[in-house]
């Protein structure tokens, strides 16, 4: 059977001298496995249509589950991306976050929408934006997956929170929301600013179209920053191999 789906590669690895594999994160099936034999060597136009990033329509048989790769039409290819290696690396972290979180069978429009955005992005705002465009990507991608933090009412009593500039708010991870001070007693808590606060909203509510449009300030960054890397871990559970290196880049700095 003969099937044509929408999607991005979130990887690309070579297989002999002249095959390759790709996976693939597409509207349709979610995150799929495929061969590209020859892809490599023999073809040009599927050596560069099977490259990281690539985003387009995928014409491929499928038996079972396995696919095979016949043709690729890009649409994006992000090559810009590659024109600076932080850039670049942030770029690979999206991927590998993507990966790690998608699923075979069950494709996620929003989520292939938040990426290709998050993409577009960083190719356009360069590396200094890198950690913005990452955190909100970050957060994002909590919210659409289903973890999204309770910002609005206290996770334990459900007062609704405060809109107060002056004060500081609390946020329980293990609940996944903001916590009163009535109800957080001795619990491990992050404490942020009401702009962290306010920017979260915007973070999780804004269309994607403008998602990537504000600034901030430093501490704001740090705040957010702090947020994620407590959530990502909570709910993701896993080490990611490109934020070592991105760290790694960063000393070098
Ligand atoms: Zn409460």
């Amino acid at each position: 059977m003969v099937i044509k789906v929408t999607g991005i590669i979130l990887k690309e690895y070579v297989v002999g001298e002249s095959d390759k594999f790709i996976t693939l994160f597409t509207k349709e099936l979610g995150k799929i496995q495929v061969g590209a034999p020859r892809a490599k060597k023999f073809d040009k136009g599927m050596a560069s249509g099977t490259e990281l990033f690539v985003y387009g329509e995928f014409v491929m048989t499928q038996f079972k589950h396995t696919y095979k790769l016949v043709g690729v039409e890009p649409q994006f290819t992000f090559h810009h991306l590659r024109e600076d290696l932080m850039t670049l690396s942030y770029a690979s972290y999206i991927a590998e976050f993507i990966s790690e979180v998608a699923i075979e069978g069950s494709g996620n429009e929003q989520l292939l929408s938040l990426m290709l955005y998050t993409l577009h992005s960083l190719e356009k705002m360069g590396s200094e934006a890198c950690e913005r465009i990452r955190r909100t990507f970050e957060m994002r991608a909590l919210g659409v997956l289903g973890f999204r933090p309770e910002l609005d009412h206290c996770i334990s009593c459900g007062t609704p929170t405060p809109q107060n500039p002056d004060k500081r708010y609390a946020l329980y991870p293990a609940e996944g929301g903001i916590i009163c001070e009535a109800c957080k007693g001795a619990a491990r808590v992050l404490t942020m600013s009401y702009t962290t606060w306010y920017v979260l909203h915007y973070i999780l509510g804004a269309p994607f179209k403008t998602l990537f449009h504000f600034e901030i300030k430093p501490y704001v960054l740090k705040e957010i920053g702090n947020v994620c890397d407590t959530l990502v871990t909570y709910y993701i559970e896993k080490p990611f191999k490109t934020l070592e290196f991105i760290k790694s880049l960063e000393n070098l700095a």
